[in-house]
Parts: structure tokens; sequence; C-alpha cells
């Protein structure tokens, strides 16, 4: 994996409290849990909104009538490249290649984990290479398509699967609109998180965690690239992991910077160790009012649960043209078993 650094932004708050000011490391201490989102707008970065935000009237999933946010992400990380995903040859090193992690694991996608792979999944019939030193890749749109369903045709059985930014129909990033509550209204009692999780100040939609043993099962390796992202034909570019891209600022001893605001207005931060988390991963702080933590990488799923009443059908995709909703094209739809129960029918196998 390559090492990225996070970039130094300068954060300025326009607090609805009247205080403005800009800061390069902390806000205000103010215990307030709904300090967050009255100045989350402010985080997202240049270009990785798709248009204005709009504040609309909206019913949380408690009964609650509020004003919400429509957010329109871009679908592309306006901060960092998409890829590389899959290594071509069975030399390839990490800075070539991107990432798996299986709820257990995370591992760099070298040419020596495809060698391995019958190893570490105990499993000899796992090939993904062709004996001769090259690495079977989906190269083209079609087989992208075709491996990336659910029912993997045995033709596309024992591939790595990588989408590319260029095989989303019409040619352009997938943008991701969603509905969060303006002031989060806490529930303290664990909400299950359905996708999209919520959206990065850099441009992407998190998505829940990815059905793994389908992709397992079909002996495919839906590779991530070194954000925890990749591309699927519904979606576009999407995370599934947080790895520490796309951070605003630096945190405080103890603590780690945001990157992005989850479907219930609070704010997501990196990864800590330890912290005394709550059963969803949050905390709250003098600093920061109550937040969460992504999930280790390699556990699969940034979230798993909001603490924050939630707009119950957040809307995903373009809101006009673009992709019909519905039903996914080429049958590809839920993979059967796959991730979280409470994700809508619309993930598809990667
Ligand atoms: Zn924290
Ligand atoms: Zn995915």
């Amino acid at each position: 994996m390559k090492i990225l650094l996070p970039i130094q932004i300068i954060i300025c708050t326009l607090a609805i409290s009247g205080s403005a000011g800009c800061s390069s490391e902390s806000q205000e201490a103010n215990p307030q849990e709904s300090k967050a989102s009255s100045s989350a707008l402010d985080l997202f970065m240049a270009g990785a909104l798709a248009k204005d935000v709009a504040t609309v009237d909206c019913t949380l999933s408690d009964g609650t009538v509020t004003s919400c946010y429509e957010i329109t992400v871009s679908g592309t990380p306006t901060n960092h490249q998409v890829g590389p995903f899959c290594p071509r040859t069975t030399s390839a090193t990490e800075d070539e290649v991107g990432i798996w992690l299986d709820g257990e694991n995370l591992y760099e996608v070298t040419g020596q984990f495809i060698l391995d792979l019958p190893t570490i999944y105990n499993d000899d019939n796992w090939m993904l290479h062709d004996g001769e030193g090259r690495v079977r890749v989906t190269e083209t749109k079609e087989a992208f398509e075709a491996a990336a369903r659910p029912d993997v045709g045995a033709e596309y059985e024992n591939y790595c699967v990588e989408g590319r930014m260029e095989w989303i129909d019409g040619g352009k990033p997938i943008t991701t609109t969603v509905q969060i509550p303006v002031s989060p209204v806490s529930k303290r009692v664990a909400i299950p998180a359905q996708a999209p999780l919520g959206v990065t100040f850099n441009g992407v939609r998190i998505d829940a965690a990815a059905p793994v043993d389908a992709i397992l099962g079909a002996y495919t390796i839906a590779a991530f690239d070194d954000c925890g992202g990749h591309v699927n034909p519904f979606e576009g570019y999407h995370m599934h992991a947080a790895t520490g891209c796309g951070e605003l600022g630096d945190a405080a001893k103890g603590e780690a910077p945001p990157f992005a605001i989850a479907m219930d207005g609070f704010l997501i931060h990196s990864t800590i160790e330890g912290g005394d988390l709550d059963d969803c991963n949050g905390h709250t702080t003098d600093e920061y009012g109550y937040h969460y933590h992504a999930r280790s990488p390699e556990l699969n799923g940034v979230l798993t649960c909001y603490m924050g009443a939630i707009v119950p059908s957040s809307r995903s995709g373009p809101p006009g043209g673009g992709r019909p909703r519905g039903r996914p094209p080429h049958g590809l739809g839920p993979p059967s078993g796959g991730e979280n129960s409470a994700a809508p029918a619309r993930h598809d196998h990667s």
C-alpha cells in the first residue's frame, strides 16, 4: 500500500451559532451533539459536491419532522486517484496494486497474494493466474459486468475483478444524493446501518460491508484500491473500508480526523485504537461532540449501526437522468445471503 498523507486543510467554520473562524486543528470545545452537523457542509473538499446543497423538509425514522441537507456527492474522489486494484503479474508489488479485506484480514493484492490464495483460503480451486505469471483480470466492460454479478458464470470464476470509471454507463462518475438531518437526533439505541452509510468529504459514497462470502465463493477477488474503494456498474466508485484517505486536518492525541458524515448527521472519523467506543463505534468528546470512528478496514464495513435517527429511504443515484432506478441492468442483483440484510437490494457482487 502506498503511504497516503492526509491533506492538510484549513477548516473554516461558519457555525450557525454565529461564531466564525478558521482552524487547522480543532474546533472550539462544545459538547452539544448537534454541533458537528452545523458546520459539516464546510468540510466538503472542492469538487466533492455535484451540486449545491439544499435544505429540505424531512421525516426521520423516529417520526421527527425536521430539516435535512440534501447532499449530492460527485462520485469520484477529489484528492486521490481511483485504483490501482488488481495485479497484472504474479510478481507485482505493493505499490502497483490495491488491497483485499475479508472481515478478518487485510491483504495487499500483490502477485504473491495471488499465488498464496489456495493457502490463504485453504482451497486448491483458487487459480487466479495462468501458471505463466499472468494474472486473470477483468480487462473489458463485458468481463467485468459478468464477473461482478452474484451468480458468476464458471468462465469468470478465478478472476481478479476490477471495474474502471470509463466502463460506467455514460462514462461519467455516478453521483449519490443523500438526505442527512441538519441537527442529528440521538436515539441512544443502535439502528442498523444501511447503504449508503454516509458520504465522504472527498465526494464518495460509503457502502455497507462488501459481500465477501459471495465474492470468495465464486473464486473472485473484488479488489479495492488503497483507499478502500472500488467501482461497480451501479454505484460507480464507492468505498467499503476507511484507510485514512480524505481526512481533514490533524487531531488531538488519541483522536483521529474526520473524513465523512454518516446518514444520521454525525461525523465519521478515522479508526483509533481503544477509545471506549459504543456499539456503533461512537463516543462523545469535548472537542468533537458525539462522533463515530470507522471500524478497522479488515473488518469490512465502516459502520454497522447508527445512534441517531436517519431518513428512512434516502435516495441514491442521480435524481433525474442517469441510470434508471429499480432493477439493475444485466440481471445484476443483490448477492444471495450477502451483505447486511438491512441494505437495499441495490448492491451487486462487488
Ligand atoms: Zn473520537
Ligand atoms: Zn462494492
